[in-house]
């Protein structure tokens, strides 16, 4: 057990391949990012391996589709009964492995959102439709008469789900959810940092009862297992959400056997605060880039572009908030900025900050290395920056806010809109009808208005370098599915 965790570190975890556990020939560390002690060894799937799951994923096909959409939803909805009766004893072991706060551990990262996903897709709409007949004259193709048709959502077939390390449970729910509901059947390939959460995903799915080979998880720590999934001609789409870097190789190996792709990438969330902007509003929304899982989200706003009338206002109630947020022990009941996953990663954050100095931001907050045991970054604010600098255009997927003035709605758009990046962005405005229209400029998938949260049924997405395609709610169920049309004469 470790020392303050009720972790078996000693757990031998194994692959779920077509119903079975399955051992590799080897593992790799877990490490916990607060204490850097090692909570667990991962199995480290081979590339035949995965191609094995693949096999199972392809066998388990035809049975898994043939069912109603009714009797698959009996199997989530029996997930979710599991999940709610076995998850709460896994937040020890996912919050070591992710580096969650204890309230994020215990709210976001197991439970509520995960559990709600598998129960939203265990009852789905009839996506099917029929045409109105169509009238056609007499030609050589036959004779003339009234055509109808019917299309059909079909299954898009065995449907791979590569996914990141930020929120493992929610985002492999988000995917395995609707594809399960519309008749695919499914590999996981989890993030190499914290694989353990989904291994005991694969665990209550056993539970709930699904055929073997519906759902099959490989983990590893190396691109051999996913380069192989992906290359796989038996592998119908890939569901993929990770950086855009990792995104565009998948694109570009995808295309020999022209999957289906869903693709959730990287984002660098503009927030535009208008000159009638609540500053305390739009503060609150803003500190949720370093209180919030330490900014390690795709959604964050982490571009702050603000009217020169409320700017300076802006940077000090910031500088003012960041120095409230404890930075700690995740374990802490008080603590609100944990670590970020890795040493790697912590270290790249850094970098990013300091290239922001060097090419002449202000360094309102942050940017010294807390002196803890894990990989810790303080909310950092970066201000005065300017549109073309590096830590305005990239992600840095940690506690970076960047704010910089603008002197109308019209730079600003213009400004939030020069990113390669559209997949969140937000408008803060007293005037909902204007925060409206600014929206609708936006080069993003996805706007917030005077708002930080989502809505879990809207449409979520990328535009440009964030990716491709749609999912949640009904969009989620098309995006697994293939269109038929059927036409007959009436
Ligand atoms: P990452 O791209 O490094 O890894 C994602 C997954 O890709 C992992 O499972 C990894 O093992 C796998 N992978 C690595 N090489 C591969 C290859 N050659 N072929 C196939 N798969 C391969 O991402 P990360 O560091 O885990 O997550 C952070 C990134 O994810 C950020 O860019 C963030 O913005 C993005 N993200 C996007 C969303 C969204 O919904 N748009 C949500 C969360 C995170």
């Amino acid at each position: 057990m470790s020392a303050d965790l009720n972790i078996d570190v000693q757990k031998e975890w194994k692959l779920f391949i077509n119903g079975r556990w399955e051992p590799t020939a080897s593992s790799y560390e877990i490490v916990d990012p607060n204490t850097t002690n090692v909570v667990g060894h991962a199995p480290e799937a081979t590339a035949a391996q995965a191609l094995d799951a693949v096999a199972a994923a392809k066998a388990a096909l035809p049975a898994w589709k043939a069912l109603s959409p009714g009797e698959r939803g009996v199997y989530l909805a029996r997930l979710a009964d599991v999940l709610e009766e076995d998850s709460d004893a896994w937040v020890d072991t996912v919050q070591a492995e992710t580096g969650a706060t204890l309230k994020i551990a215990a709210t976001m990262q197991v439970g509520g959102p995960t559990i709600d996903r598998f129960r939203y897709y265990s009852s789905i709409p009839d996506l099917n439709e029929s045409l109105m007949p169509q009238p056609v004259g007499a030609s050589p193709l036959g004779p003339a008469g009234l055509i109808s048709a019917a299309v059909h959502r079909q299954p898009v077939g065995v449907v791979a789900a590569i996914t990141p390390y930020n929120f493992p449970l929610t985002n492999v729910a988000g995917k395995i959810g609707p594809a399960l509901a519309m008749g695919c059947t499914c590999i996981i390939k989890p993030a190499p940092q914290d694989p353990l959460g989904i291994l005991l995903l694969a665990e209550a799915i056993e539970k709930a009862g699904f055929p073997p080979g519906v759902v099959n998880v490989v983990t590893g720590s190396g691109p051999e297992a996913p380069a192989a999934i992906v290359d796989s001609p038996d592998v119908n789409m890939i569901s993929f959400t990770g950086s855009s870097m990792i995104g565009s190789k998948i694109y570009e190996n995808s295309g020999k056997t022209m999957k289906r792709l869903l693709m959730e990438l990287g984002g660098k969330g503009a927030l535009i605060m208008a000159d009638d902007a609540d500053v305390g509003k739009a503060v609150g929304a803003i500190a949720t880039v370093w209180g919030f899982h330490s900014g390690q989200i795709c959604t964050a706003p982490t571009r702050v572009i603000c009217h020169r009338s409320k700017y300076d206002e802006t940077v000090e109630a910031l500088k003012g908030v960041s120095g409230f947020l404890k930075v700690g022990d995740a374990r802490a009941d008080d603590t609100l900025v944990g670590p970020v996953i890795t040493e790697t990663h912590r270290d790249r954050v850094e970098t990013f900050i300091q290239s922001g100095v060097d090419d002449g931001a202000t360094l309102v907050c942050g940017g010294e290395r807390p002196d803890l045991p894990g990989y810790f970054v303080a909310p950092t604010l970066l201000a005065d920056c300017t549109p073309d600098m590096h830590v305005v255009q990239e992600e840095a997927f940690g506690p970076v806010v960047v704010i910089m003035p603008h002197d109308g709605d019209d730079e600003a758009i213009a400004m939030a809109n020069n990113s390669i990046y559209g997949l969140y962005s937000y408008v803060f405005s007293e005037d909902q009808s204007r925060a409206y229209r600014i929206g609708q400029q936006l080069e993003t998938g996805n706007v917030g208005l005077n708002l930080i949260q989502p809505h879990m049924e809207a449409p979520f997405g990328g535009y440009k370098m964030s990716g491709v395609g749609r999912d949640r709610g009904r969009w989620g169920l098309e995006a697994y599915s293939e269109i038929q049309a059927i036409s007959w004469i009436s």
